[in-house]
């Protein structure tokens, strides 16, 4: 039952349908008996700036964004944190004092899930496939770490030197079949939506990429992409992209409702249960 005091968030994107973010937080607002609700919006692009306006009058205390909201969304905001100004995306829009402000936390979400599956920062370069916002997560989020030589591969060259012009002289661009970007590389990222249920697959090759590089995808749907496969039969460490999705949300959920939570293998197994 809802009553005034019950404090209101959900999730915007068209469509949403697909969406484990409310089935994700409503375990946690369980967990915790967290008087709240966390419900799907589905909002037309058009409709985006008038619903973000008025979250404060309907009640909201935020929301999170996804596809295809995260960079539109940066335009209304009444204010932006310094790292979702970096990326150039907003997935968290925090309600306070009748003002809107976005956040990102794809970027805690991507480190977070490299780091709890065993990944270690160091000197050797990074290889990240794709040039949109997700992408653009993943290089900040590197960039935090500590890399130095980040390696970008994307189908449309032009977006891969932007996101290089944005972040400056760690980022190299290299084309799409040139084995070079996975020489000597610690680590390889899926950013595009390859692989995604209903996508080709991420046609990669992987003969120059080191046996002890860790393997991450974007993707989760399905949990084990065609190019998580690949890695694992070559005996690369390979972390699949549910755990980015469970991590980006504990900064989202603990500025909503007040509560930090934790990323478990019981709220793994739950979220997993509800996917299409
Ligand atoms: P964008 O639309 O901004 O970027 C899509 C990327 O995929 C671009 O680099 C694009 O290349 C590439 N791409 C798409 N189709 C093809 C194709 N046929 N051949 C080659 N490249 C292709 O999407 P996002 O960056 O927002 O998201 C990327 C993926 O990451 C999505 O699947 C999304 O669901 C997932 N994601 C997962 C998260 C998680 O928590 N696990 C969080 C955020 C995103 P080009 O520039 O050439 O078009």
């Amino acid at each position: 039952m809802s009553s005034p005091a019950t404090k209101k968030a959900g999730i915007m994107g068209w469509p949403v349908g697909h969406s484990l973010s409310p089935r994700l937080h409503g375990y946690w607002l369980k967990e915790h008996n967290i008087d709240g609700s966390y419900v799907p919006l589905a909002v037309e692009p058009e409709k985006l700036r008038n619903r973000l306006k008025a979250l404060p009058a309907d009640g909201f205390c935020g929301v999170n964004l996804t596809i295809p909201h995260k960079e539109e969304a940066l335009r209304f905001m009444d204010h932006a944190d310094p790292l979702a100004l970096r990326v150039g995306a907003v997935n968290t829009v925090i309600v306070a004092d009748g003002r809107i402000e976005g956040r990102n936390t794809d970027v805690y979400g991507f480190t977070q899930n490299l780091l709890s599956a065993g990944y270690k920062r160091g000197n050797r370069p990074v290889t990240v496939i794709g040039a949109g916002g997700a992408a653009r997560a993943a290089v900040v989020a590197l960039l935090d770490m500590g890399a130095k030589d980040i390696r970008i591969i994307n189908r449309t060259r032009d977006r891969a030197l932007s996101v290089a012009a944005s972040f400056g002289e760690a980022i190299s661009v290299y084309v799409w079949d040139d084995k070079r970007a996975l020489k000597n590389t610690s680590l390889l990222v899926n950013a595009t939506s390859l692989g995604l249920k209903g996508q080709p697959p991420l046609d990669i090759a992987l003969d120059e990429l080191p046996p002890d590089a860790y393997v991450t995808d974007m993707v989760y749907v399905p949990l084990m992409t065609d190019f998580l496969k690949r890695a694992e039969a070559r005996g690369n460490k390979t972390v699949d992209g549910l755990g980015m999705l469970l991590h980006q949300a504990v900064p989202a959920f603990t500025a909503f409702f007040g509560v930090k939570p934790q990323v478990t293998p019981a709220l793994r197994s739950y979220v997993l249960e509800g996917r299409p």
